[in-house]
């Protein structure tokens, strides 16, 4: 049997070396530390945790994380036995000691007569004669590779960095200066017209604004150097560096906005704020991910009219993430549509977090071997917590019609948002009085059903 190759032997690449040297195929695994570091990992080890050492709730009754471990456990998952096998008290929560759980990871995956481990950075797409690969070189993807990846998938493709906005407190926006209103008062699905907050800036303020983003303290990024900006995420200090006028023409643009408080004198340019939390207590401010540093944040952005007395739930922040637009360019699979027999598994696809980045090497794993012994190949229903992170990765894509452009998938734990609803007429209660529930026992108990209904129908699966 020819072997499958796989690229990265973090948590995906090595849960999926472990899924296909189960089934009988051999692997060939390519990790490149200790050749050549990440600007995160520390040791040489396979599924090395680069920063928690938490897999996250372990409650497989209430918790959708906690059904993924259940779903793994049941298909035979490595990462799932090591982190069992490396338990550290923490609760409701399954914590592992690192190294030993590194160790385990890394021991089996030696030892396994099938598994070939290559010390070796792969710079390129696979070459030819690698029919079957697996891509799972995850959020610090060497640079050339990335690369090479977005020129096979289009630039626009690839993101890699997670920007982060700087999030406001409601209650601290002076709404005696800024107001309620969407550009061009457009109504979005499930919107009133007024979702944003505007607060306006004349031309003094907005020159004044410039000029302290690009003077002011800026957070070292040095290691990243040369790692290229993805355009829809460009912090707001390099924005502002482009030219005095770039800002009024992007984020800050005034156009389709009329000042409710001075409606006759036009805003030079405007900082619009978006609901971020369904309490309508958080708004992030649109646009101004950013790499200030966070006593500069605090200083500038509260030199914008309205927010002068601002507090912040949280402030913005880069970090790299590279991932590429999954679904879009992925089939159910798993595998790139213009290049099949090469698949993507991991942090790159697009989910968040350990357990499901190993989740998804699981599945690639199981995909590319039942590939390779040319059985068929069925994938989870979405019913499962596998089924319902695969839906989100390799599923619907929402294109947001308020800022064309920009990305609307985004890396995501497991949740039970992205579980089919249960089918109408479940029962709740053992004594079917439903109408008995109170609010929160009856979310307790619907969590249970998706629970249930996902273990039963991942059992069936395998
Ligand atoms: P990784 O585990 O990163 O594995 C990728 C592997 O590929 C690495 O071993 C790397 O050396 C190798 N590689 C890269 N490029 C190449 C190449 N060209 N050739 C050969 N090998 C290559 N998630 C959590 O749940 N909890 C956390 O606390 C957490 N903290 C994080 C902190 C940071 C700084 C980052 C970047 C991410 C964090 N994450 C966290 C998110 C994510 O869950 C982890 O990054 C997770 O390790 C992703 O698994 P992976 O297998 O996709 O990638």
């Amino acid at each position: 049997i020819a072997p499958v190759h796989v690229v990265g032997g973090g948590l995906a690449g090595s849960e999926a070396s472990w899924q296909l040297a189960q089934a009988g195929v051999p692997v060939i695994l390519h990790e490149m530390r200790p050749i050549r570091e990440t600007e995160a990992h520390q040791t040489d080890g396979l599924a090395e945790l680069v920063c928690s050492n938490s897999f996250r709730s372990d409650d497989a009754e209430t918790n959708a994380v906690g059904v993924l471990h259940a779903e793994m456990r049941l298909a035979n998952s490595l990462i799932m036995a090591s982190g069992d096998a490396s338990q550290v008290p923490a609760g409701g929560a399954l914590a592992v000691d690192r190294v030993a759980f590194s160790d385990r990871v890394s021991a089996a995956l030696k030892s396994h007569p099938l598994v070939t481990i290559v010390r070796e950075e792969v710079t390129g797409l696979p070459p030819q004669d690698w029919d079957l690969t697996i891509v799972s070189t995850g959020p610090l993807t060497a640079p050339s590779l990335a690369e090479a990846i977005a020129a096979e998938t289009g630039a626009d493709s690839l993101a890699f960095f997670d920007a982060i906005a700087p999030i406001v407190h409601f209650d601290s926006i002076d709404m005696n200066v800024a107001w309620f209103q969407s550009r061009y008062d457009k109504v979005g699905p499930g919107g009133t017209g007024k979702d944003y907050i505007n607060c306006p800036m004349s031309k003094e303020q907005y020159e004044k604004f410039v000029a302290e983003l690009i003077a002011g303290g800026k957070t070292e990024f040095k290691e990243w150097e040369g790692t290229p900006y993805f355009d829809g995420c460009l912090p707001i200090e390099i924005m502002a560096e482009r030219g005095a006028e770039t800002l009024r023409h992007g984020p800050m643009k005034p156009m389709g906005l009329t000042n409710a408080h001075n409606p006759t004198v036009k805003a030079y340019a405007v900082v619009q704020l978006r609901q971020d939390n369904a309490l309508g207590t958080l708004y992030n401010m649109v646009g101004f991910q950013t790499k200030l540093k966070h006593g500069e944040q605090v200083r500038i952005f509260r030199m914008i009219p309205g927010l002068e007395n601002a507090e912040f739930a949280r402030l913005g922040g880069l970090h790299r993430n590279t991932y590429i637009n999954s679904p879009i360019l992925l089939d159910g699979s798993l595998q790139l549509k213009s290049r099949p027999g090469l698949r993507f598994a991991g942090q790159i696809t697009g989910c968040e977090g350990y357990v499901e980045s190993a989740a998804i090497g699981l599945l690639a794993g199981r995909f590319a071997a039942a590939q390779r012994l040319g059985r068929s190949l069925v994938t989870p229903p979405q019913t499962t917590a596998f089924g319902a992170l695969l839906g989100h990765i390799t599923g619907g894509h929402i294109v947001s019609d308020d800022e064309p452009g920009k990305r609307s998938f985004q890396p995501m734990n497991v949740n039970f948002g992205l579980f089919p609803p249960l089918e109408p007429g479940t029962q709740l209660r053992p004594d079917g009085f439903e109408g008995r529930f109170r609010g929160k026992d009856k979310a307790i108990a619907k969590k249970r059903a998706l629970s249930a209904r996902a273990l039963a129908d991942c059992r069936r699966w395998l």
